[in-house]
Order: C-alpha cells, then structure tokens, then sequence
C-alpha cells in the first residue's frame, strides 16, 4: 500500500507539474510544480527495496530533504520523517496506523514550518485531512471510506485557502496581495491525500 502510494504521488505530481507551478506563479516564484515532480522522481529513483514502511517514508523524506530546495521540499521531507518514525519494522498498517501516519506528520510540518491552519499553507489541506481519518474511522467507516472523507475534506481546505492572507513562506511577502489565490502547497497536499486513497482502492 505504501509502496503505491509513493508511486501514485510521483505520478499524480508529475501530471500536475505545469498547474503546480502556475499556482505558485502570483504568489511564489512558479516552481512548486517543478519542485514536487523532480523531488518524486529521485525518491522513485533511491526507493529502498524493502516492505519496511518505516524505511520506505523515511527514504522519501531523506530524499525529499536532501534533493529539493525552497520551503516544500524539507517541510514534506519532516512530514514522511515523522510520519514513518512510529512505523519502523512495519509491512502492514491498520487504519488507526494511517491516522497516526497524518497526525506525526502534520505535527512535524507545525513544529518545523512554525505554521497552523489558517495560515495559507500545505497545512490547511492536510489538517482537515487527518481530521476526517479520525472522525470517520470513529464512526466506524472504513479505510476506504475515511480515505474518501479526508480526500473530500483537504480538497475543501484547499479551496479554503483562496481568501486567506498568506502568513508563512514566499507569499507571506505579498501582504494583502496574496488574497485571493490558491496556496500551491495546500494544492499539492490535496493530491498526496487523495493519491493514498487510490492507492489504497486501486
Ligand atoms: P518555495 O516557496 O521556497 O519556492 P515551494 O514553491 O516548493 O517552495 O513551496 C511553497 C509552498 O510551501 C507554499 O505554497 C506553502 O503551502 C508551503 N509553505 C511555505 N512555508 C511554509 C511553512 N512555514 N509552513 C507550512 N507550509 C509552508
Ligand atoms: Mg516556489
Ligand atoms: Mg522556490
């Protein structure tokens, strides 16, 4: 599951590339796109070859930490880090797993961004995300069901992110001109979301 994940992210990211980046264009410098594809394709490249999901997260973040520059590639670097730290020695994950998998993860993105939701960041997508993995799964929905949940739930994050005033990264130096523009970074966490989600029916 995890191994396909990863896979489907280097996909979906690489289709994505050019709006990626378009997106980063009014309130960046247009590179998010290029980032995430180029930083996906070396993870694709240094996988390790192994059923250890703690191993394979770690080997994406150290991937992603060390081949991508700008903000997002060490902020998703911490999220796989933190994500895969509890998961060391693991080849299955039950649903509580994966909940703990966004939650470390989003928690590593706070501490290391100094970010909250509300911000304009990846975190706005991701936040509600995790939210959903919990609440659904509670109800006692399955994993497919709360994939479905959180993948609905950082889309609408996403969207979110349109009327916020950025107060983190590149657009935070706008000011008021990063109203009205969709974060990329909230863009591409929707995409990593909802990659989990077909990995996980496909
Ligand atoms: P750069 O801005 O260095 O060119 P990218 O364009 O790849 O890096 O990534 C920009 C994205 O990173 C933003 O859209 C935002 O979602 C995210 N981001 C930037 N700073 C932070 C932060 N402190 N916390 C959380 N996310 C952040
Ligand atoms: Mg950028
Ligand atoms: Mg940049």
């Amino acid at each position: 599951m995890i191994r396909r994940w990863i896979e489907e992210m280097a996909s979906v990211l690489a289709e994505n590339r050019a709006c990626l980046s378009e997106l980063d264009s009014p309130i960046g410098d247009a590179d998010h796109g290029n980032n995430m594809e180029r930083g996906f394709r070396a993870v694709l490249a240094t996988l390790p070859e192994t059923e250890d999901i703690g191993a394979l997260l770690k080997g994406v973040a150290m991937t992603l930490i060390s081949r991508v520059g700008g903000a997002a590639g060490p902020l998703y670097g911490t999220f796989f880090l933190e994500a895969g730290k509890p998961l060391a020695g693991k080849t299955e994950l039950t649903p509580e797993d994966v909940v703990q998998l966004f939650e470390n993860g989003v928690t590593g993105i706070r501490k290391r961004g100094r970010s909250d939701t509300g911000m304009k960041t990846m975190l706005d997508a991701l936040v509600p995300a995790a939210d959903a993995l919990r609440s659904t799964l509670a109800e006692g929905g399955d994993l497919a069901a709360a994939l479905k949940a959180a993948t609905d739930a950082a889309e609408a994050g996403m969207k979110g992110t349109i009327p916020m005033l950025a107060q983190r990264g590149r657009a935070s130096y706008l000011g008021e001109r990063s109203v009205g523009h969709q974060d990329p970074g909230a863009t591409s966490s929707y995409l990593i979301v909802r990659a989990l989600g077909d990995a996980v029916e496909g």
